[in-house]
């Protein structure tokens, strides 16, 4: 099929990239939210940085993109849209209603795909006429850095799953395609894993600990730091639209559930609000010097042991796996060369010992 014209809703920060990148490709892009500040502040970025932006992103900016985007309210703006992403708020009845909505407004042979980190295609499209139209179109943070789309649909056609790859590859991103569409796909797992393990190791060191101990091995972020990028109120709304598929198996520690919840009600919800595990200068996060770094073995045991289970879920194979990492992290290194470098026996028996130290789900051994 081919894609002419493009519909983006949602115009935060990940639709707010999505759009400039669709529109970069020389689509036509409608980029629709309900609220209208949110359009301005979408516009002003566009208008000011966007190409820039691309550029940074490594990405060949053709004319002037942002004139290619239109930006509206009403989802009619939509009506000539063969392709449209959405990237509204993680809520599931919040995307089944959109699903519906959209599918009163767009042609039938139209595709949507869902950005959404948690959910699957199949939980968006519940209740829709023609779920099949349905698929996974997920993109790293930032989407103009990670060349990365995860694309999955175990109910959506042949065509629709070839037009998203058609897109994806049209905007300069590499589709990977997994096998299985699970909750969480294959980053958000491994990313989750890695998050929770974090919060876990907060029973045994402070939170710059467990960061400094982290980027020293080689992480770009720490995980602690990453759970302040996306906002402690999402990442806790996020355990629990898994908890339902994965039981406890990506949730903190009680006490530090307990915490973490404390800190939302303070407003510290991370870099959004200026403060969360810690304090946010603009887009820096200010990390204090630790009295010595944390062993952060653990965390990488449960990054591998996260692949192990994504490979056994059929959701694809250690290459795919690895590939994903590295390219929604930016970094050259994915779970299966951890592995490789620390030695599976020995990640195990880290795996052993934290579970029997601490009894968490995410420690528990699967290889
Ligand atoms: P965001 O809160 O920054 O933006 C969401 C936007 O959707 C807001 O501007 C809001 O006004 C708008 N909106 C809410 N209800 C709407 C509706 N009914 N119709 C139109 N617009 C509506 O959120 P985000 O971080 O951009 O995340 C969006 C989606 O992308 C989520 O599903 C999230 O899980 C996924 N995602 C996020 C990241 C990340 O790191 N933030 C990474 C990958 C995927």
């Amino acid at each position: 099929m081919t894609v002419e014209t493009t519909g983006v809703v949602g115009a935060g920060l990940m639709g707010r990239d999505i759009a400039g990148l669709l529109a970069n490709a020389g689509y036509d892009v409608a980029l629709v939210d309900v609220d209208p500040d949110a359009l301005d502040r979408a516009r002003a970025v566009h208008e000011s940085a966007l190409a820039d932006e691309l550029r940074a992103g490594g990405l060949d900016v053709s004319g002037t993109p942002a004139d290619r985007i239109a930006y509206g309210t009403d989802l009619e703006a939509l009506s000539d849209a063969d392709f449209v992403v959405e990237a509204v708020p993680e809520d599931l009845e919040l995307k089944r209603d959109l699903a519906g909505s959209l599918e009163g407004v767009i042609d039938d042979d139209a595709v949507l795909g869902t950005n959404t980190s948690s959910l699957t295609p199949g939980d968006v499209a519940a209740g829709m006429e023609r779920p099949e139209r349905v698929v996974l179109f997920h993109f790293a943070n930032p989407a103009m850095r990670r060349d990365l789309v995860e694309v999955a649909g175990d109910d959506a056609t042949d065509r629709a799953l070839e037009t998203a790859h058609d897109v994806a590859r049209a905007i300069d991103r590499r589709p990977i395609r997994l096998r299985r569409e699970y909750r969480a796909n294959g980053l958000s797992r491994l990313s989750a894993s890695i998050k929770c393990a974090a919060t876990w190791e907060l029973l045994e060191a402070a939170p710059a600990a467990v960061d400094v101990g982290a980027r020293n091995v080689g992480f770009d972020r720490g995980p602690l730091e990453l759970i302040d990028l996306i906002g402690l109120d999402v990442h806790l709304a996020t355990v629990d639209n898994l908890a339902e598929t994965y039981g406890d198996r990506y949730a903190p520690p009680p006490e530090w559930r307990t915490r973490m919840e404390a800190r939302v009600a303070d407003g510290r919800l991370g870099k959004k609000t200026g403060a969360g595990f810690f304090e946010w200068d603009g887009e820096t996060c200010v990390i204090p010097e630790p009295a010595e770094p944390h062993d952060v073995t653990p965390i990488l045991a449960a990054l591998v042991n996260e692949a192990h289970r994504l490979v056994d879920d059929g959701v694809g194979d250690p290459e795919t796996i690895d590939e994903i990492l590295k390219r929604g992290s930016g970094g050259d290194v994915g779970p299966f060369d951890v592995e490789a470098m620390f030695g599976r026996e020995s990640l195990r028996e880290t795996l052993e010992r934290r579970r029997r130290e601490t009894d968490a789900p995410v420690y528990e051994p699967v290889f």
